[in-house]
């Protein structure tokens, strides 16, 4: 275990469930952080919230190969530790888990979880095998470290119903919480993916929230959903995005597509500008 000025660093299971073990035999809750670094204020909010809800938190750092396509960001990633540190230190959390590869999956790992229905649509649709990635860590991540409560970002809403989902189907002891979206001053939801966009790109990119929220407020005042959603999709088109995957109002639990007009309902949203896939969504 290495120690970087008040926050503990620790590589491997074995440490963390000493550490963690230590805490639980002490009596003191914990709460748990996953993140893939390069971090921002939106990661830091979740961090916070943990601080504010358990008595110990702990963050992990691991970019997870298998929930990144062959064909996606998995080598250009940013990565950047030593600021991520300095980061989680100033939030207040205790201990980061930033395990290598090897340590997460030794040769012969073989097991996935799959959270069919919920996670094969939106995100699962364009990206293949995502959410099995997700779940599969996750559920590691949880056993790994067995926190009373993990935090998780609105930002990746249907992230945050796939781990809902598969935490109560394998009834792991979890509290998971969930935390509203953070956003820079026009109103782009932080992501480390933003670093990707150009100057013009960034000034393109609040458009998606934009084109979202008014799509949520349409519908809210009784206008038609898939006549809505069509339009916010043009207007990304005509604002410099390049493709468009989704503008969608779904079910907000299920993400099932809308039925009835009083169902609670949530608008999700990804399109791609340059090189970024930029995802975003919000209430109706
Ligand atoms: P990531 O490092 O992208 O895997 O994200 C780690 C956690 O931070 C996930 O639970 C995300 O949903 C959450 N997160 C990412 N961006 C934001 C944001 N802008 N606001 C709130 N939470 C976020």
């Amino acid at each position: 275990m290495t120690q970087a000025g008040g926050i503990e660093i620790v590589r491997t299971v074995a440490d963390l469930r000493a550490r963690v073990g230590s805490w639980r035999a002490a009596g003191l809750s914990v709460g748990l952080v996953p993140t893939m670094g390069a971090l921002h204020d939106g990661h830091l909010s979740l961090v916070r919230q943990s601080v504010g809800e358990t008595k110990r938190t702990c963050a992990t750092l691991f970019i997870n190969p298998k929930q990144f396509n062959p064909n996606e960001d998995l080598a250009a990633y940013p990565r950047d530790e030593a600021g991520d540190v300095a980061k989680l230190k100033s939030a207040g959390a205790d201990l980061l888990f930033a395990p290598e590869v090897a340590e997460m999956y030794p040769p012969g790992a073989a097991t996935q979880i799959s959270v069919p229905g919920i996670g094969d649509i939106l995100e699962g649709e364009y990206r293949a095998g995502f959410f099995t990635g997700v779940a599969t860590i996750v559920a590691k991540l949880l056993l790994q470290a067995l926190p009373d409560a993990a935090f998780f970002g609105e930002k990746d809403y249907q992230q945050l119903q796939v781990i809902k989902r598969m935490t109560a189907d394998l009834d792991i002891p979890v509290r998971i919480c969930g935390a509203p979206t953070i956003r820079e001053a026009d109103g782009l939801a932080m992501s480390s993916r933003n670093a990707y966009l150009s100057a013009q790109e960034r000034a393109i990119a609040p458009t998606l929230y934009a084109a979202i929220r008014s799509l949520a407020e349409a519908v809210r005042g009784g206008a038609d959903p898939a006549s809505q959603a069509a339009f916010a999709a043009e207007k990304l088109l005509s604002a410099g995005f390049s493709k468009v995957d989704y503008v969608t109002v779904r079910n907000a639990e299920t993400l099932e597509p809308v039925a009835a007009n009083d169902e609670p309902a949530r608008v999700l949203a990804a399109a791609t500008l340059g090189r970024a896939r930029l995802i975003d969504n919000i209430a109706v």
